[in-house]
């Protein structure tokens, strides 16, 4: 197991112990952040019809049953919560727990590329500014209604989008509806705001396995992992993780040996802005979106 390996998988253990006395520590990095609701995406009227519903969900979004959705597709996995690594046989392809990669998961990239989680945010204009390469996004929905000037900014400078769940749940801790709730309610996150259907998702704290890929591979998402993490989002937390010196000597190291692979960082603060904005200046421009990785599409679909 690669060194990089081992210290992903003490932070999630370190994040999950911290988390239950901690609460908002296991938010850190992917805080769902309040917006001005008179700016707030319009409830569309096809998701009233859909829902019954008149306006977007808090952090908890209700399941919808969905027609195209087959439960029995969907292995009998038990729920477990970070750390709890012992509760379903390897075979369960836990990536935060055993690094496993499905056939799938897209989980590198011919050229060392960053990409951005937990936005939008206020701090995501910032960022923009400075990115002259297709970067990828992976947005929270409840993010998204809130900020849609912010989406649409991203949208214009062309950008890819992808899905990051609605609230930033641990998918493996939740139920088949639970998860599918977090899913739908993304989805129709980016439908509403940005006119068109992800094609790319990234799990919250790594967490995936079989269980949570048999719901997101119905929706017709794939998962996009990482090989490097920066932890660039515990220099926001009251226990740093690097300092950002190291962060920047981790990028150097990335750099000088492989100089491939797709870096996690976030967009939800000035602090992880400001660091990702230096990551960019020691790599240049020379990054590919997740879809250029693996010469994909960029989305399922786009509305017009
Ligand atoms: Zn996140």
């Amino acid at each position: 197991m690669k060194l990089s390996n081992i210290i992903t998988h003490l932070i999630f253990i370190v994040t999950t112990v911290l988390g239950s006395r901690f609460p908002f520590r296991r938010k850190t990095g992917g805080i769902a952040l309040i917006g001005d609701e008179l700016k707030q995406t319009p409830f569309p009227e096809w998701l009233t019809a859909f829902t019954g519903m008149t306006q977007w969900p808090g952090l908890d979004p209700p399941y919808i049953p969905l027609d195209f959705i087959d439960m029995s597709k969907i292995p009998d996995y038990k729920p477990y919560h970070q750390g709890e690594c012992d509760v379903n046989p390897r075979e369960a392809c836990s990536f935060d727990c055993d690094q496993c990669i499905a056939h799938d998961d897209v989980r590198s990239c011919p050229k060392l590329s960053q990409t951005f989680d937990d936005g939008p945010s206020p701090a995501t204009l910032r960022l923009l500014d400075y990115l002259h390469h297709k970067a990828t996004f992976f947005t929270l929905g409840i993010n998204s209604v809130n900020f849609p000037d912010v989406y649409h900014k991203i949208q214009e400078k062309g950008h890819l989008i992808g899905s990051h769940t609605w609230s930033h749940a641990y998918l493996p801790s939740l139920s088949n509806e639970g998860i599918i709730a977090q899913i739908q309610w993304s989805v129709w996150a980016m439908n509403a705001t940005g006119h068109h259907t992800p094609k790319w998702f990234r799990p919250p704290y790594g967490g995936i396995d079989n269980r949570v890929r048999a719901i997101t591979r119905q929706f017709g998402l794939q998962a996009v992992l990482w090989d490097h993490d920066t932890f660039d989002w515990s220099l926001v937390s009251n226990n740093p993780l690097k300092t950002e010196q190291e962060i920047y000597n981790d990028v150097a190291v990335w750099k000088l040996t492989e100089n491939r692979g797709i870096i996690l960082e976030h967009d939800a603060s000035r602090k992880t802005v400001d660091i990702a904005i230096n990551v960019l200046d020691m790599l240049g421009s020379d990054q590919l979106a997740v879809s250029g990785c693996v010469n994909g599409n960029d989305y399922i679909r786009v509305f017009n």
